[in-house]
């Protein structure tokens, strides 16, 4: 007897978390394996942010907070969304979630029936097109490749459109490429979108400020599709909070009310502590926080010019997010001391055990031909990485 779902049944593990659980169980075997696996800043969490924390405690911040959060937090974000988006919104149209994962979440739950079609661009996060599944929809896959950065035209999007096509969901700042899409280029986007009020865009811009150009368009900012977007972003990359568990969707009026009313039914309002938190982590310069940044784009160079010198890899200089997303397709097909590398997975497998460095596939982020690196990572990490893949594949044999 089968006592699953046939929901459980359409949907794969994140790829994220089985990589870094194999580096993890490998690390308890007494391995030295290099962690390149989950995007999560290697940061603390600022102090100021942790003492906001420790005052909501001390002040007994403990009962259930609203669904949609606590109203100053609304505000802060509304704050926020206007300081450096120009976006205006009010309170009722924030929802802070558990994490920028369930505010994703809770909008395809109040737009998608199923055999609904959600246009996904590839590459795309890992969990994009199990989540369309887990709400019955069907993801509808727009290839891209390195040589145009990853990026799909509008002109792409407007054919993979159908009667069907209720959605639009991308990250810019993307993860897993490190593009991200222009203020020109998200303005045709709109364009095309605007056509067809039946699509609603799910707009995730979790890495808006790890943009090393500086220079974040939100496609909600076009009057055209306003009512057509929702805005995704969070504290988890910005911030260094990925284990706090807060994020926030900004919808159109008639959007809002249908996450809180998804999000009563299945977690309430989240942690209460985060919440005032994030607060300050809002209202602050963010420029106070941009030593993290400025690091991140040093580590970006020296993988940069320590990656384009491995053989078989074409590499593209990400100007966002902290990722790189070679293309190894040189070794598909191909035998490597012995195993056959039919995919990126196998690849990123193959990686694992023999130089000892953990990243993962392009298999589930919709792209077989690339492997993601995070370069979250100590500087001295990153260099031992690429050096340890380096002279693997140098010594290898391959047929
Ligand atoms: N969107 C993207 C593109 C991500 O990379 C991540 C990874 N954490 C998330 C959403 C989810 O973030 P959160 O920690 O806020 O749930
Ligand atoms: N978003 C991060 C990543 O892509 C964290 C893991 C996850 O949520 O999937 O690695």
């Amino acid at each position: 007897m089968n006592k699953f779902s046939d929901r459980l049944q359409r949907l794969s593990f994140s790829q994220t978390f089985v990589m870094s659980n194999k580096v993890r169980e490998m690390k308890a075997a007494g391995i030295d394996v290099i962690s390149l696996t989950l995007g999560e800043p290697d940061f603390d969490v600022p102090d100021d942010i942790k003492d906001a924390a420790f005052a909501a405690i001390n002040n007994n911040f403990s009962h259930y907070s609203p669904v949609p959060g606590f109203m100053d937090l609304r505000e802060a974000v509304c704050e926020k969304l206007l300081r450096d988006n120009h976006l205006k919104y009010e309170p009722s149209q924030i929802c802070v979630s558990n994490g920028a994962k369930q505010a994703i979440l809770n909008v395809l739950a109040s737009i998608i029936n199923d055999g609904d079609e959600v246009i996904l661009p590839a590459p795309f996060w890992v969990s994009y097109e199990e989540m369309v599944k887990m709400m019955g929809g069907i993801g509808i896959v727009v290839q891209t490749s390195i040589e145009t950065e990853f990026k799909i035209t509008a002109a792409q999007l407007e054919q993979a459109i159908t009667p069907k096509t209720k959605a639009l969901l991308y990250s810019s700042p993307c993860n897993p490429s490190g593009s991200y899409y222009t203020y020109e280029e998200l303005e045709a986007i709109a364009n095309v979108v605007a056509k067809y009020p039946q699509i609603t865009i799910i707009s995730d811009e979790i890495y808006e400020f790890i943009n090393y150009e500086g220079k974040h368009t939100s496609i909600a900012e076009f009057p055209q599709v306003y009512e057509q977007t929702a805005v995704i972003n969070g504290m988890s990359k910005a911030f260094a909070m990925t284990g706090w568990r807060i994020g926030y969707s900004a919808c159109p009026k008639w959007l809002a009310e249908a996450c809180e009313k998804i999000q009563g039914q299945m977690t309430s309002g989240a942690n209460t502590m985060a919440q005032k938190a994030s607060i300050t982590a809002l209202r602050t310069d963010p420029s106070n926080y941009g030593y993290m940044i400025d690091e991140f784009k040093k580590r970006r160079d020296i993988v940069f010019s320590l990656m384009k010198e491995i053989p078989g890899f074409k590499v593209n200089y990400p100007k966002a997010a902290f990722y790189f997303f070679p293309d190894i397709s040189y070794y598909i097909g191909k035998t490597i001391n012995g195993t056959f590398i039919k995919d990126s997975d196998d690849f990123a497998m193959l990686l694992l055990e023999n130089a000892h460095v953990g990243s993962v596939g392009g298999v589930s982020f919709g792209n077989s031909n690339c492997v993601r690196f995070s370069y979250a990572a100590a500087e001295k990490d990153l260099k031992e990485a690429m050096n340890r893949i380096k002279s693997f594949l140098e010594r290898a044999e391959i047929s």
